[in-house]
């Protein structure tokens, strides 16, 4: 292992560990006690999310925040809910993922140049982090970027993720000024410093259900994102 791989899993071990924003350790925990009646029979992994992948990769994927019943139950990214499962059969055809669909921690899935976080790592009511809990959980998005040393490119996952990231490059100072960077579908952007990002909706029920995101779009996004990546 690479000192940056082992310095990552320890990162992810101090992000399983965070206390950091009570309303959402309480919310996760509370979440984890009551259960949903479909997964009655599981043990909620209740804790912040760790982020999953390739320590090697040149694509990130950001998304928003673990689903209440998905991530906070699985203690994976995208593992277990409706998005995990349009987004993995998209990775898997991409050539992203080893597996097309995301059960639990143990399934076997492997991912190959593509590392997966999300700008809040613990599941918030109604989905909505509040700008302090985004603030709270930034530092690790810094401190992960600075670790992935081969990352090209990063597809944001919905305009939270996107605005997550550009709040990362200006903090690190690569980034002076948001203007000209306006979230739109399959929208691309050179970041200063020599990053790819590639903005697209976010494979939520809302979007996939209502058709506003199709199996299509999000594969042409990943598949944009190896070209640009260098990836064959
Ligand atoms: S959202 Fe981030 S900062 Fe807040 S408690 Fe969870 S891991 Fe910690």
């Amino acid at each position: 292992m690479t000192g940056d791989a082992a310095s990552l899993r320890i990162l992810n071990e101090q992000i399983v560990a965070c206390e950091r924003c009570l309303r959402l350790r309480e919310h996760c925990t509370e979440v984890a006690r009551a259960r949903r009646r479909a997964y009655a029979n599981w043990e909620y992994w209740g804790k912040p999310v760790p982020s999953f992948g390739d320590e090697r990769a040149r694509v990130l994927a950001l998304g928003l925040a673990p689903g209440a019943h998905g991530s906070n139950r699985t203690g994976r990214p995208f593992t277990g809910d409706g998005s995990g499962d349009f987004l993995f059969p998209v990775l898997h055809e991409a050539g992203f993922a080893s597996r097309p669909a995301a059960l639990s921690r143990d399934d076997g899935m492997k991912l190959k140049d593509l590392w997966i976080t999300s700008v809040v790592r613990c599941a918030p009511p109604a989905n909505k982090p509040t700008p302090e809990e985004l603030r709270n959980c930034a530092p690790r998005l810094d401190q992960e970027m600075g670790l992935l040393k081969n990352l090209r490119v990063i597809v944001c996952l919905g305009r939270i993720a996107f605005d997550g990231l550009l709040a990362h490059a200006q903090r690190n100072g690569s980034l002076p000024a948001r203007s000209g960077f306006v979230f739109s579908h399959g929208a691309e952007f050179a970041l200063p410093g020599g990053f790819n990002v590639i903005a697209s909706y976010h494979p939520s029920l809302q979007n996939t259900n209502t058709g506003k995101l199709t199996r299509p779009m999000f594969l042409a996004i990943f598949k944009q994102a190896r070209k640009l990546a260098g990836l064959a």
